[in-house]
């Protein structure tokens, strides 16, 4: 007996037990070989087709990964790191200092530093475009 990895016309996959590979090409000729989940007679050695049963099978890995994970924290440290070397740090002053800078009264730059929820909340109300600078860390900051 061999045992064959078998793959019908609509991608399911199952095992068969066939006495070698001629009655096994009989037995699909004779149609006497159903896949078990749709029962269609169309059906043919899975090994044929190498590429379409590795790429399901990567497809099925439901294991979940942690890499859309880690690419968000290192777009948010690639942000930060530009924010930190670009930007002018005004530490608690940022509300006072985006005020000024949105009514023309300090020069126009991009600046980062503390601001609480209220300030930033009045900050978008009055139309200063401000945003929370993301994985900030306020030790390395001061
Ligand atoms: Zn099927």
């Amino acid at each position: 007996m061999i045992k064959y990895r078998l793959i019908c016309e609509q991608d399911h996959e199952f095992d068969g037990w066939f006495a070698g590979s001629v009655a096994f090409d009989a037995q699909v000729a004779a149609k006497e070989v159903a896949c078990p989940y749709c029962e269609t007679t169309k059906v043919q050695k899975a090994l044929m087709a190498p590429s379409v049963v590795t790429s399901k099978r990567k497809k099925n890995t439901g294991t979940p990964s942690t890499e859309a994970v880690e690419q968000v924290q290192m777009f948010m440290s690639k942000v930060r790191h530009h924010v930190e070397t670009n930007f002018d740090y005004v530490g608690d002053q940022f509300a006072d200092e985006a005020r000024r800078i949105h009514y023309g009264e300090a020069d126009e730059r991009e600046i980062y530093g503390e601001a609480t929820l209220d300030d930033a909340k009045d900050l978008i109300e009055e139309g200063v475009s401000v945003a929370p600078l993301p994985g900030a860390d306020k030790t390395k900051a001061n």
